[in-house]
């Protein structure tokens, strides 16, 4: 007997190891880590995974397979126990998707099968980028869309245009109504058993929004394309206090459990295209970002193997009381990130990253433990992901490597995106004084504290202009002082 090791991200038949396996002579390890029930993660998140594995379970022993599903301390114990018990002549999996899963796996004579979890193989990725002597999103994509055929008429891309992100920045519509309910399913049996065993996690108690088998996520993809992709593309980038989801398609933490593939969601997008139900714009800005910067971060994670160490802005802050739920904030942006996120361990990308990560590098929180946070608080977070997202993208502790300029802003911004500052006792407008919004007086003082790095980049040329014209910049200094000092007290 051969024993196949699945790892808890990598749920489907079609994946590596299992695609070829036989019943007959494979048994199917799969380890619940105990340290997964306890600490600082999302109590949904944990549900999610757990539940997920066991009903991936389920679905192999009714496929035939000899399953082995044990609660271990570790992976490794896991694995030693089973090779003590079942005495299997060989170990396979399919490689893992963490640096330290896949050491592990050659600490322990595993056998590694390819994986065609993602489109592009991060091998593939590193050729792409060694030919290419930079690593630009848009290149990367426009090169795995041709290589892949979405939305290509002939050589060129479909209505003659790659990109239709200007098409795509509306603020939120007046009546969000137009987005519908999400996809629920009702817990069972095996939520029940999995919640009970759980230690004192953070977050709300788990009420079907996320479905853990691949059944329901096949469910929630039709949902998505029938229902939800038409209007995805135009507010992919907005916010409200009226509408937690808008028509984000809620998929990712199926996508990286493995539930879901990225090649047949984008086939279905791709159809719902072609057959005219849903425009270019938000077929092409859906498909862009699986296929381009799901997989771009993908081959980042790879390919730049010290990016999680980088810190170049020195920031060393650790997480605020207000981020831990040990106290709450007036500001209005943040705290409603931040409530949804307890609700359902989940916030949309454009909340991520211009009030969160916007936040934590304005306040100047260690990147290492804001991605930490993520990871653990996130329903779809995973280590590749978090990397190159929180390191590069959302913080610049990369110091441009991924991204041109640190993606940061004061309040201004975030009102035009949103209507989060019409009821907060902030003001968007103001850098100085009680009512100064602190996003807007931390962003000067962020772009004063850290201009002998950012002072040359040419993107950031009119932003220093007008910070010199400032003629109250040391009043938004020694206001950002004492914001800090409040945000550190839990007192803001
Ligand atoms: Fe957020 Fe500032 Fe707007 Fe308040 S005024 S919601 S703190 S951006």
């Amino acid at each position: 007997m051969r024993t196949v090791w699945v790892f808890g991200d990598q749920l489907n038949r079609s994946i590596g190891a299992l695609a070829d396996a036989d019943p007959d002579n494979t048994t199917v390890l799969m380890v619940e880590g105990g340290q997964l029930k306890t600490g600082s993660r999302h109590r949904q998140r944990v549900h999610f995974v757990i539940t997920a594995i066991r009903r991936f379970a389920a679905e192999l022993e009714d496929a035939g397979f000899r399953v082995d599903l044990r609660t271990a301390p570790t992976m490794v114990d896991g694995l030693e126990a089973h090779r003590r018990e079942h005495t299997p002549e060989v170990v396979v999996a399919t490689e893992p998707n963490s640096r330290a899963a896949r050491a592990m796996c050659e600490r322990l004579n595993v056998d590694l099968v390819r994986s065609n979890q993602f489109l592009c193989h991060h091998d593939d990725f590193a050729r792409w980028a060694a030919e290419q002597g930079r690593t630009r999103l848009e290149d990367f994509y426009r090169w795995h869309r041709s290589e892949l055929g979405y939305l290509m008429d002939g050589n060129g891309p479909a209505e003659g245009r790659w990109n239709w992100d200007k098409d795509n920045r509306q603020p939120p519509p007046d009546d969000t109504s137009v987005f519908g309910d999400p996809q629920t399913s009702a817990l069972d049996d095996v939520d029940h058993v999995v919640l009970s065993e759980l230690g004192d996690l953070h977050g709300a108690e788990p009420v079907g929004l996320w479905a853990t088998s691949r059944q329901a996520a096949l469910s929630r993809l039709r949902h998505f394309v029938d229902d939800v992709l038409a209007d995805f593309g135009p507010y992919e980038d907005a916010m409200t206090t009226r509408s937690w989801h808008l028509a984000h398609s809620l998929l990712s933490p199926y996508l990286n459990l493995g539930l879901l593939l990225p090649g047949e969601v984008c086939d279905r997008v791709e159809e719902a295209y072609r057959e005219g139900r849903v425009p270019i714009n938000s077929a092409e800005g859906f498909i862009r970002q699986v296929i381009g910067w799901r997989e771009f971060v993908w081959g980042l994670y790879w390919l730049w193997p010290d990016h999680i160490d980088q810190n170049v802005l020195a920031h060393h802050r650790p997480i605020p009381p207000v981020m831990n739920g040990e106290a709450r904030t007036d500001m209005r942006c943040l705290q409603t990130v931040l409530d949804r996120l307890d609700e359902r361990a989940y916030v949309h990308h454009i909340e991520r990253l211009m009030v969160l990560s916007n936040f934590s590098n304005l306040y100047g929180i260690e990147p290492r433990a804001v991605m930490q946070w993520m990871w653990d608080t996130y329903i779809d977070g995973a280590e590749w992901v978090m990397v190159p997202n929180v390191i590069g993208m959302g913080l610049w502790a990369d110091g441009g490597r991924m991204a041109t300029k640190p993606y940061v802003s004061g309040g201004a911004y975030i009102d035009r995106m949103s209507d989060f500052c019409r009821d907060c006792r902030f003001d968007p407008k103001q850098r100085v004084g009680d009512d100064a919004c602190p996003f807007t007086t931390l962003y000067w003082d962020f772009l004063a504290r850290h201009e002998d790095k950012l002072r040359d980049n040419h993107r950031l040329a009119r932003n220093y202009a007008t910070m010199r014209r400032l003629k109250d910049l040391p009043e938004v200094r020694s206001r950002a002082s004492e914001i800090i000092k409040e945000i550190e007290d839990g007192a803001l």
